[in-house]
């Protein structure tokens, strides 16, 4: 069985100009198409789950069911729970065997924002856990979490290596830009910073919101090098517009499976092109 925390499989991209996907899932059908694309691609891979997935789908189906599909392959996997800002939900995902978590602490002050994270890297790390933090404001909708364009804050590069070592996070995830959702109107990132972030950090860095980037700015924030790149955004469009394309061209045919096995291979096809892109296709003999 090849289910790991994140802690090594992003170190190994540091020195090795590649960057681990990281994919947010939202049922066991597109669970099963991410793990099966790096079965195939020959690729590490997270799956995320954000705390409203968990809360549908509940704890143990999708810890159990991250565990069982990663069985018997070479690809590394990992589970994490992504942007968590609720304790509770943080500390069940980490008794339920979860194999790492996010802290979003990100909308509160410095200070604050280190002491939630280290109470969580206290207990996780116990566990084995690995612990991704949030340093800077990341802009756009995610589940839970709306943030205007007037609180992005994005992340001052002289401060990571103190978040880092107060916290003792295992990857940090930054703001230089990328925004959650589809973007609206011309995409601008601040690549001075993310350049700035690379060049001090000795830890994985993590980017999030990179659904729906330009193909060119994409391939920029690829080139520096960070460990970890989300994309949540694009697989819900997959998922969604399968089901209505399914019923639009097929409306006399209502087979869920064959709607399902649709949902399975674009969503599959989706996170594999991704894998190749971001260079982590072939880790494997
Ligand atoms: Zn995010």
């Amino acid at each position: 069985m090849s289910y790991v925390n994140t802690v090594k499989m992003l170190q190994d991209t540091m020195h090795n100009n590649y960057v681990v996907g990281a994919f947010n899932i939202v049922d066991i059908v597109t669970m099963s198409s991410v793990i099966d694309a790096a079965k195939e691609k020959k690729s590490p891979v997270i799956i995320q789950t954000s705390q409203k997935t968990v809360k549908q789908l509940g704890y143990k189906i999708l810890s159990a069911s991250a565990k069982l599909l990663s069985e018997n392959i070479e690809s590394e996997v990992a589970l994490i729970l992504d942007h968590g800002t609720d304790m509770e939900i943080i500390k069940n995902c980490i008794h339920s065997g979860w194999s790492a978590v996010m802290v979003d602490g990100s909308s509160k002050p410095f200070e604050e924002n280190i002491r939630t994270t280290k109470e969580i890297v206290n207990i996780a790390h116990k566990y084995n856990v690995s612990v991704e933090g949030e340093l800077g404001h990341i802009g756009g909708v995610e589940e839970h979490i709306k943030i205007s364009d007037s609180d992005v804050k994005l992340t001052d590069p002289e401060k990571i290596l103190e978040f880092k070592k107060l916290s003792g996070v295992d990857s940090l995830a930054v703001a230089i830009g990328t925004q959650h959702g589809l973007y609206k109107g011309k995409v601008t990132l601040d690549f001075a910073r993310l350049e700035r972030i690379m060049k001090i950090a000795d830890f994985p860095i993590v980017i999030h919101g990179c659904s729906d980037l330009p193909e060119e700015d994409l391939k920029k924030i690829i080139s520096f090098n960070p460990s970890k790149m989300n994309i949540s955004t694009e697989i819900k469009h997959v998922y969604l517009n399968t089901y209505k394309d399914y019923l639009c061209n097929d409306n006399n045919n209502y087979e869920p499976i064959n709607a399902i096995k649709l949902v399975y291979e674009n969503t599959k096809k989706l996170v594999a092109d991704y894998m190749d892109k971001f260079g982590s296709s072939n880790r494997y003999n």
